[in-house]
């Protein structure tokens, strides 16, 4: 039984006082709580890791410590990707921690695919990336999965849009700004080499591999966000928008959507954030003005959602890929933490609408992290569109946008992390709004590096990270960013949180 859709009591009246909740009281059809409760027969309790660590640990010594410390029944196994948040040692600059090589991989790393490509299967894409040097010949597919299965553990391959600018044909399929430049190695997902090359590795992996299924990241933003600086993570530079290449002019005549109006459009929004940035406020106010320009230029916005309507193409034809070759392989998708923070990203992305492309969403909910992330989101947008609310009043408005409970204050909220309870919130808002037609597993924060005198998790942040979670309900959770930065503390902590949860019959559906 999924506890998310039994409601006992208690959190029915919790659940009930929020809008999501009233989505989800108002009745799921009989058929669909029959198939989630078969496919959530065996909860997933996953873990996030990359090749490095069997090497450095061991293939079986490794697998003894998922599963004896952090309850692991699943890993997703970083297969492909060149950036560090997913794969290598831990990052430069951070503390090592008490386990693995104490050495970092800083100037041997360089990623790829970390199984072994098949050349047959990327004859239709320019795009030509190798086999992950960085650790000889070793395949961690081929080496983790046999043992793995033979302990009953799954094994998800996790695939990363990040590249390297090197390999080849990726500064031909680069994503291109609104003057005309290339950047240097994000890829545009309208450009065909893009969608072939994925669909590609994923028919590589199921046919190469006896694996369980997929789990995608792609974490680029369009263009509205990247102007306004509306993430956690970037700078501010209207003018690194993105995307104009010549498959997006393509894609928006199809469409009678005007390249010029629209790249004139984003022209005045550079300027609007050029005079914000210097405080040049106009005479209207700052909000005012960036909804004038939303109107007068209602291209703006329809660019934007051509640049996720190719992102998520990219996920559609992935996940039909692989359901044609095996239709019993699960395909996730990895829901970036912007969704968690930014009201207006939120609108963009219908978990109804996602759970039509995948079997699980793997939802960024990282908590102790997620203060430092919060606080930049928030100073961002007030450093723009909001430059006329004071940033503490813009941190407690959105606050009650996004129904996030008692947080701290801007000053202290990256030291202070955010709380269990948003764990649980986020957690119950995505089984909501999925009502039951795909799996949610949370992802959980066991020691994602922040910056100096922000939060770091300890053993009890991530007890209470993981038992909040699972008290919403969900089909599992998955121990984030990767194992390589994880404290074995930390890792035992959640792990006991999974046994008292698996002690209680795999119950949730408390109030946070
Ligand atoms: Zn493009």
């Amino acid at each position: 039984m999924n506890p998310a859709h039994s409601l006992p009591d208690p959190s029915r009246r919790a659940f009930l006082k929020t809008g999501v909740g009233a989505v989800a009281a108002a009745g799921v059809p009989a058929g669909w709580l029959a198939g989630a409760r078969a496919a959530t027969a065996r909860k997933t309790i996953g873990i996030q890791v990359g090749a490095v660590s069997f090497v450095d640990e061991g293939v079986e010594p490794l697998l003894d410590i998922l599963q004896a410390k952090g309850g692991v029944n699943t890993l997703f196994l970083t297969t492909f990707t060149y950036g560090r948040g997913l794969a290598g040692r831990q990052i430069p600059g951070q503390p090592f921690p008490d386990h693995g090589r104490q050495q970092s991989d800083a100037a041997t790393f360089h990623g790829g695919n970390y199984a072994t490509p098949h050349p047959a299967y990327y004859r239709n894409t320019l795009l030509q990336p190798a086999h992950a040097p960085d650790l000889g010949a070793f395949d961690v597919v081929a080496a983790v999965l046999p043992a793995a299965h033979r302990r009953g553990m799954k094994v998800f391959c996790s695939l990363e849009d990040v590249w390297r600018a090197d390999v080849p044909g990726v500064s031909q399929a680069t994503q291109v700004d609104l003057h005309g430049r290339r950047t240097r190695s994000t890829l545009c997902p309208l450009h065909p080499a893009v969608p072939a090359f994925w669909t590609a590795l994923a028919s590589d992996l199921c046919h190469s591999y006896d694996i369980d299924g997929l789990l995608f990241f792609n974490e680029h933003n369009g263009p509205l966000l990247e102007a306004i600086g509306a993430s956690h993570a970037q700078q501010i530079a209207a003018s690194q928008a993105t995307c104009f290449c010549a498959f997006h002019r393509q894609a928006a005549r199809a469409q009678g959507l005007s390249f010029e109006r629209a790249r004139e459009g984003y022209l005045r929004l550079e300027q609007f954030v050029g005079d914000a940035l210097a405080g040049r406020r106009p005479s209207d106010g700052y909000f005012v003005a960036f909804s004038r320009l939303l109107d007068t230029y209602p291209e703006i916005s329809a660019w934007d959602r051509l640049f996720d309507a190719g992102k998520h193409q990219v996920l559609a034809a992935l996940h039909a890929t692989v359901k044609a070759i095996r239709p019993e392989l699960q395909v996730g998708f990895h829901i970036e933490h912007v969704n968690s923070f930014n009201p207006m990203f939120r609108a963009t992305r219908s978990y109804a609408e996602l759970a039509t492309k995948a079997d699980f969403l793997k939802i960024v909910v990282y908590n102790n992290c997620g203060g430092e992330r919060y606080a930049h989101y928030i100073r961002n947008l007030a450093a723009t569109v909001f430059r006329d609310v004071p940033p503490e009043e813009l941190l407690r408005f959105n606050n009650h946008l996004l129904n996030y409970g008692e947080e701290a204050g801007l000053e202290q909220l990256a030291a202070a992390g955010l709380s269990p309870d948003y764990v649980f919130r986020e957690t119950q808002r995505a089984l909501a709004g999925v009502q039951g037609r795909c799996r949610i597993l949370p992802g959980i924060d066991l020691g994602i590096p922040t910056g100096p005198g922000s939060r770091k998790a300890a053993p009890a942040d991530t007890y209470a990270a993981t038992a909040a979670a699972l008290r919403a309900g969900p089909d599992g959770v998955l121990f984030s960013r990767k194992y390589s930065e994880m404290r074995l503390a930390n890792l035992a902590a959640a792990g006991s949180a999974v046994a008292e949860w698996r002690a209680g019959g795999e119950k949730g559906g408390g109030a946070g």
